[in-house]
């Protein structure tokens, strides 16, 4: 067993080409040495008669039929995924068995009689036991043969449920053609039966052909084994040989303990198939319903990137929307005065392209952040960042009675970055910091932003504020996308903030402020430092 073929992989799930593992070698092992110490066990009692044929031999033919017409049509559904011809074979050969053994067991002498059938003649169970010992392997040997072969392009466009059907008609067609052929032509037959239950010196071909047949496609299996089916259907063979060896050798003759014990093996060798089948089947379902539900996540996770893309940019271009707006209207209405204030006019129109330049960086800065590696970056100083945003934003301060504050570390090392990413961060912290004190009214409302050197290599800014203080419901989910208090809000800032924080190569946290309010704070890495650790120059 050193030479490990390699393994298809075009149906890594089925049965067929599964590859074996360690445990199916052992499993399948522990059956055959199982079922050769039955075979042991009944030798000795081989020879003594059981005569209760007309309830039995039925009883094991409905057995017989039903386990392998379920397996050949687990072996049809195989085949209509897979389109392989050798899976085809396999089940032809199981629906010729299953088939056979109906009017095997009809001409079975003692069971037409007492069904009230006419009695058939004395070759003609022996004949049609003959085919179907001599069909059933040899159907194996076809699917060990042919499994190497890809379907054929043709075959492969045809409709399986039409080549299923036909393959199911043509085995009843086969089946019948062959049962009416043996029933009408009993002289023709040979002589295998010397009484209903001896045999003749002519029977011993047919174990022996049975025996070669099963030889032949053990060997074809061990030498092309590739999947879970082969090691199975070599186990398959291995229980006929030993039903053959019981019947033919060492019962004496129809009926006898032997006779019977190979029936039994009969039953067990048309079950391993099914049984392996039904039990891996269920295995390979779970797997594929875990990886089903592993890419449903990964599709959620997806969408939810997606949605928080888009989110992004409304809520980042959504405020010089509304201030164009606003800006606009305030001209038309300056505009539309019998005595129209050009002066203000011409100060809206400046504030309407202040606005629509911002909303461009804005679009700019977001799509630099999804495009990974083509980030603008620039030496920054953060304390200019600061001092714009504080400057923009004093007139609202003003009017939320807000006392702004800023302590700037003069000596703060620039930092690399996109300027444009950077002033929006600050500025998303600032506005929420100016969201949560405007309930407040029993203290005073300050906001102070400040700026220093963590440690050697990166900066610290902080964003404090007076404030309401976190939702302890948000509190470790604060930097997660759509997480928001407000009623307008989209939970999108804080996200946005630590995305370019990160893609910055810094961090951001929050915690409480003493005695009130919330701390922002996030690290840079400093220019030189940053330097350091890509070996770029600064631009
Ligand atoms: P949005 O402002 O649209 O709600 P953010 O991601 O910017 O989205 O903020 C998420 C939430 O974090 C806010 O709804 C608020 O509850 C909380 N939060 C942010 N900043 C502060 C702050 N300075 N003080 C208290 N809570 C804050």
């Amino acid at each position: 067993m050193s030479v490990r073929p390699k393994v298809r992989e075009d149906h890594p799930f089925l049965l067929s080409t599964a590859p074996v593992s360690r445990a199916q070698s052992r499993a399948a092992s522990g059956v055959l040495g199982l079922l050769g110490a039955a075979m042991l066990v009944t030798v000795p009692f081989a020879q003594v008669p059981i005569d209760n044929s007309q309830v039995l031999v039925p009883a094991y033919a409905i057995a017989v039929f039903i386990v392998d017409l379920i397996t050949a049509a687990l072996l049809l559904a195989m085949y209509s995924v897979q389109r392989s011809r050798a899976v085809l074979a396999l089940a032809i050969g199981y629906l010729f068995s299953g088939a056979m053994v109906l009017p095997w067991a009809l001409t079975f002498p003692g069971v037409a009689q007492s069904l009230g059938l006419p009695e058939a003649g004395l070759q003609t169970t022996a004949a049609i036991a003959t085919l179907r010992r001599l069909g059933f392997p040899l159907l194996v040997l076809a699917y060990a043969l042919m499994k190497e072969t890809d379907p054929d392009p043709q075959h492969a466009l045809e409709s399986e449920r039409r080549v299923i059907a036909g393959t199911v008609a043509a085995v009843i067609a086969i089946v019948g053609g062959l049962t009416w052929l043996v029933l009408t032509s009993e002289d023709a037959l040979p002589r295998f039966m010397q009484d209903e239950n001896r045999v003749t010196a002519h029977w011993r071909y047919v174990p022996v052909s049975a025996m070669a047949l099963c030889g032949a496609g053990l060997f074809a299996l061990w030498v092309r084994r590739r999947c879970v089916l082969d090691i199975w259907l070599m186990v398959v063979l291995c229980t006929l040989l030993i039903e053959i060896i019981l019947l033919a050798y060492l019962s004496s003759g129809r009926l006898s303990i032997g006779w019977w014990a190979g029936r039994l093996f009969g039953v067990v060798s048309a079950s391993i198939v099914l049984v392996v089948l039904l039990a891996e089947t269920m295995t390979l379902y779970a797997r594929l319903a875990r990886s089903i539900l592993a890419e449903r996540r990964a599709r959620e996770t997806r969408l939810t990137a997606l949605g928080a893309l888009s989110a992004t940019i409304a809520h980042e271009i959504n405020q010089p929307l509304a201030s164009m707006v606003t800006n606009a209207n305030a001209g038309l209405r300056w505009l539309g005065r019998p005595d129209p204030d050009l002066a203000e006019v011409r100060a809206a129109l400046e504030r309407i392209v202040d606005d629509g330049h911002r909303s461009a960086s804005v679009i700019e800065g977001i799509r630099a952040m999804f495009k990974k590696g083509t980030q603008e970056r620039v030496c920054v100083n953060v304390n200019d960042l600061v001092t714009d945003i504080i400057r923009r934003d004093l007139s609202e301060a003003k009017l939320g009675r807000i006392t702004m504050q800023t302590d700037l570390d003069p000596h703060l090392p620039a930092v690399t970055g996109n300027p444009v990413q950077l002033q929006q961060v600050i500025s998303n912290l600032v506005a929420n910091a100016i969201d949560a004190l405007s309930n407040v009214t029993d203290r005073e409302r300050l906001l102070r932003v400040r700026s220093s050197q963590s440690d050697a290599d990166h900066v610290l800014v902080s964003v404090e504020d007076s404030g309401t203080g976190l939702d302890p419901a948000l509190r470790e989910r604060i930097f997660e996308p759509f997480q928001t208090t407000k009623t307008d809000g989209m939970g999108m800032g804080l996200m946005f903030c630590r995305s370019v924080i990160e893609a910055h190569g810094g961090r951001i946290w929050v915690m409480d402020n003493a005695p009130n309010g919330a701390i922002f704070r996030f690290t840079l890495p400093s220019a030189e430092e940053l330097m350091s650790l890509t070996g770029e120059a600064t631009p």
